[in-house]
């Protein structure tokens, strides 16, 4: 076997470890506002929204400017292309704002998931031909993380061995070309909770998948220190008849999290994948009151469970942006005590906290 000819400078490698640790410092997680212009065309169908890039931009501009509250709470935003590029109604730049908070500028830069022939209704995530230049550009114009979401299903016949190989392949080629751009990979290999399977069901699956990833992830001589993982809690089947406490969630998901995830790693940021609000920091607060031993901070990286009571209180209306706001701050409050196992619940006051926010076959 060949040894790893050097590809990171020490320089680098401090580089890419400091971006990593400032986004998960203690107390803070990842505002997943990186929503496609298709997904945020179901957002807004939600409020009878018009989906044009003017209402995208002012409703981020809110999650933007909300209160200073959130500045302890969140340690990176994850942007959608368009958004990087977008401004304030004062002409800043939202990646100037957000930084200028002592927020970190992530990029989404997956582009959507193809089927995978020949398997049952499985699929790949394409976006890698043009990542190198994109990556080198997007660290120019003030992106330090970034992210790329895989897609694994739970069904009698799958993830198949080929979904779980080549997806996390994919992940590790991503995550390499970032590294060499001082971009911080958040590797997601999503596990959707479609499905009637049970708890120990996607423990087993989540493991297997785990374990590929960070197989990949050495071969392709990814540097972990300089990684994020964004993985889905272990939860049964959305439809699965038994439902597990809080408690049975978060020991599965420490368990399968310590069974394949290096401690070179500093941190995994869940993400939220259709539990209500309420549930999402619940399942985070008792996951870090677990009482195995967790080398890694464990937080949120959530899109739905942050944004789900603010949307709807904003309803698309200007006049309803401090209700918006104050929705979203709420949420990031909440899920920072979480990321710090001090979360207390005061019963749920927010528009949307106790609803679902599943959606089948989920797509970003
Ligand atoms: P949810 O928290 O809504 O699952 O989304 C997070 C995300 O970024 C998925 O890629």
């Amino acid at each position: 076997m060949t040894h790893a000819y050097p590809f990171l400078s020490t320089e680098q490698k401090k580089e890419l470890s400091g971006i990593a640790q400032r986004i998960v410092a203690a107390g803070k997680g990842i505002l997943a506002a990186d929503e496609s212009t298709g997904s945020m065309a179901k957002r807004f169908q939600g409020i009878n929204t018009e989906n044009t890039e003017e209402n995208r931009r002012l409703y981020r501009q809110l999650l933007f400017t909300a209160d200073d509250q959130v500045n302890a709470c969140i340690g990176g935003v994850i942007f959608f292309h368009e958004t990087l590029y977008q401004k304030t109604d004062d002409g800043k730049p939202f990646a100037q704002l957000v930084k200028e908070r002592g927020m970190v500028v992530g990029i989404k830069v997956d582009k959507g998931v193809v089927p995978l022939a020949g398997t049952n209704g499985e699929t790949t995530t394409q976006g890698l031909d043009g990542l190198y230049e994109r990556c080198a550009q997007y660290k120019k114009d003030g992106a330090d993380f970034a992210k790329w979401r895989c897609v694994l299903k739970i069904t009698d016949t799958t993830p198949s061995e080929l979904a779980i190989m080549e997806n996390a392949n994919v992940l590790a080629r991503y995550a390499s070309i970032c590294q060499m751009h001082g971009i911080v990979p958040i590797v997601e290999p999503e596990i959707l909770p479609d499905g009637d399977h049970d708890l120990q069901r996607c423990q087993y699956v989540t493991e297997k998948v785990l374990a590929a990833v960070y197989k990949a992830l050495s071969d392709h001589h990814v540097y972990l220190e300089g990684t994020l993982l964004k993985p889905n809690m272990v939860t049964a089947g959305h439809s699965c008849p038994r439902k597990y406490s809080a408690q049975e969630i978060a020991m599965a998901t420490v368990s399968a999290l310590r069974r394949t995830v290096p401690p070179a790693v500093p941190g995994v940021t869940f993400l939220s994948g259709g539990q209500s609000e309420a549930e999402a920091t619940a399942n985070l607060n008792a996951i870090n009151q677990c009482a195995l031993h967790r080398p890694w901070a464990l937080t949120f990286s959530y899109g739905r469970a942050l944004q789900a009571s603010a949307l709807k209180a904003w309803g698309g209306k200007k006049e309803n942006g401090k209700a918006c706001q104050e929705e979203y701050v709420r949420r990031a409050l909440d899920n920072s005590k979480a990321a710090l196992g001090k979360y207390v619940s005061s019963g749920e006051r927010g528009a949307s906290a106790q609803e679902s926010l599943f959606v089948a076959d989920h797509a970003y």
